[in-house]
């Protein structure tokens, strides 16, 4: 039976790997000395991944500086390192797909949701510019499956394909998926007569209303967290509640003001280290938002998991030391019965932040009950106290969260 570990000594089992992967690195790629050497480290202080949390967090915008300075890779690809396809992803950020039979690491992603060698995979990503096209079908392939590149659009033809081939699983965007069988029912298929059982999603939020749509056509459909950068970084499992993090690739969790691992639970943001001698992407920080779940996985595999995709970095405000962000206010707030529209606003009074929600009602002469409603979910779900108050309207373009303080 699997051990299943805390995030924290999941964190060391790394350790050996820090040493014997990323001196080497150092020693061979001076953008990555330079970095840690502006940690006050040599190249052989970097022994375990505690010595590894003392090099600061890269953001994605340094991450595009950097390479801005020294075109294309920021001087992080060893010399003589090829990079056999480069990819671009927003900012513009280049990302180089070194030789590896699944380079983007995504594989156990997709052994986890079933994926094979009997499996012929529609895959549905991008195939232009950005990586995950690629990530998907060489990890198809690094299982042994075959692969029927659709890339984006033709929704017609793929869905076409996927009855003619009898396509058993698909990778793609949810959304997609949805339109697919949407057409082949229009074709005349039925859930019995669908071929495609299994599913890896990914790119878009799963909500639990389209997960159950689409179980009901393919019975199988989990997801993967990943970005453009860092290749695969979580991933579902049968027990579907979280994401495993990969055992080749180390996971943080990091205090957004002291770039600190938090392996409790705590939120901040996701950073990514992977063990490479060829390409020193190491403590980059992917921009998104999650925590560690601290309890063990019913599925009984030792791997801790992230608690899904929490938001943004640079969405979340801090209010009386606790992060609140857009994506969870909508999640606590929006759906409440006979609410129209909402917006919470921080404002700072006499050095203590304050937190007001204004409600538009549905129906005003039937809102009675409804600002006490929203106060209990913001105390539950958000555990803040909050003064809330019905309005007549807010601004057509109102965002969902409004920070008005100044800290002069
Ligand atoms: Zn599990």
């Amino acid at each position: 039976m699997a051990v299943t570990v805390s995030p924290e000594a999941h964190a060391h089992t790394f350790d050996a790997l820090v040493a014997a992967t990323l001196p080497a690195a150092a020693r061979r790629i001076d953008a990555f000395a330079a970095r840690v050497r502006s940690a006050h480290l040599e190249p052989e202080d970097l022994v375990d991944v505690a010595a590894l949390e003392r090099i600061p967090v890269l953001s994605k915008d340094e991450l595009i500086e950097l390479q801005a300075a020294s075109p294309p890779f920021g001087g992080l690809l060893a010399p003589g390192a090829r990079a056999r396809r480069v990819f671009q992803s927003p900012g513009p950020l280049y990302e180089p797909e070194l030789e590896h039979r699944d380079p983007w690491r995504a594989a156990p992603a997709l052994e986890a949701a079933g994926f094979g060698s009997d499996d012929l995979v529609l895959n549905a990503f991008s195939y232009h510019l950005s990586p995950a096209g690629a990530m998907f079908e060489a990890a198809a392939l690094a299982l042994g499956g075959s692969v029927v590149p659709g890339g984006v659009g033709n929704l017609e033809l793929q869905a076409r394909a996927c009855l003619d081939l009898g396509v058993t699983a698909y990778v793609g965007l949810p959304s997609y998926l949805k339109s697919l069988i949407e057409r082949a029912q229009a074709m005349g298929a039925e859930p019995g007569t669908w071929p495609v059982s299994k599913a890896l999603v990914s790119g878009e939020p799963l909500p639990a209303s389209l997960r159950a749509r689409l179980e009901e056509w393919t019975p199988t459909v989990r997801q993967l967290y990943g970005t453009a950068e860092a290749g695969l970084i979580g991933y579902e499992c049968d027990a579907v509640e979280g994401l495993h993090v990969p055992s080749d690739a180390l996971v943080e969790v990091c205090d957004l003001t002291t770039g600190k691992s938090m392996w409790d639970g705590g939120e901040g943001q996701v950073v990514v280290t992977l063990f490479s001698s060829d390409y020193a992407l190491v403590r980059f920080g992917t921009g998104d938002l999650s925590a560690f779940m601290t309890e063990p996985c019913p599925c009984g595999a030792p791997s801790p998991r992230l608690a899904g995709w929490l938001g943004r970095v640079g969405e979340a405000v801090k209010v009386r030391g606790m992060f609140l962000h857009p994506r969870q206010a909508e999640d606590t707030i929006g759906g409440t019965p006979g609410l129209a529209r909402f917006q919470l606003q921080i404002d700072r009074i006499d050095h203590r932040d304050v937190l007001r929600c204004e409600l538009v009602a549905e129906d005003p002469s039937a809102a009675g009950g409804l600002a006490e409603l929203v106060r209990t979910r913001i105390r539950s779900a958000l555990r803040f106290d909050a003064d809330v108050a019905l309005v007549d309207g807010l601004p057509g373009d109102a965002p969902v969260l409004l920070d008005r303080r100044t800290w002069d």
